[in-house]
């Protein structure tokens, strides 16, 4: 039957029928205004929300020195560093440009930009959450797929490219 949707014939062969649709970008965009801010000087570039898996893939870029929030993953981490340096206060490496790096589940790190990084740009795969910890490690927040998801609608919206602009990159 040549009329049914599901046809072999109707199917384009990179293409099968429930498949999502690819997402190819630019990931540092030319658009500043897809740079989310996050805290003062520290933004998130969406690029990818998977809310039914719950993780999400984005840049984080930092223009300042100094330490960022205590916290604790759940679940894996994957980075890759794109531009500048960073490392964690807990740790003796540091992640430079081109480094890939993997934080194990149940971890508490804090993420450290030495002085003179100017800007730091890494790509981070996030499952799960980010559960925000004090001094001593009791939880005090978190961010998982669904409040970065509205962080992005909330100031694309702000911006003028509107809430529905987030859309594009939720999978
Ligand atoms: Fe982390």
């Amino acid at each position: 039957n040549r009329s049914h949707p599901h046809h072999p014939s109707m199917i384009n062969p990179a293409v099968m029928p429930d498949q999502v649709a690819a997402l190819v970008l630019q990931a540092i965009p030319d658009d500043e205004r897809l740079w989310v801010p996050q805290a003062p000087q520290i933004h998130f570039r969406p690029i990818l929300f998977n809310t039914s898996h719950g993780y999400w893939i984005n840049l984080l870029r930092v223009q300042r020195s100094g330490q960022l929030n205590r916290h604790l993953h759940p679940a894996p981490v994957f980075g890759y560093v794109i531009k500048g340096s960073w490392r964690y206060l807990e740790h003796d490496w540091l992640a430079r440009e081109g480094g890939f790096v993997y934080e194990p589940p149940g971890e508490v790190h804090t993420l450290v930009v030495d002085d003179g990084v100017e800007e730091m740009i890494t790509l981070f795969h996030v499952t799960g959450a980010l559960i925000y910890m004090d001094e001593n490690r009791k939880p005090i927040g978190y961010d998982d797929v669904h409040t970065k998801l509205q962080l992005a609608r909330n100031h694309f919206e702000a911006t003028g490219l509107g809430a529905k602009y987030a859309d594009q990159f939720v999978r």
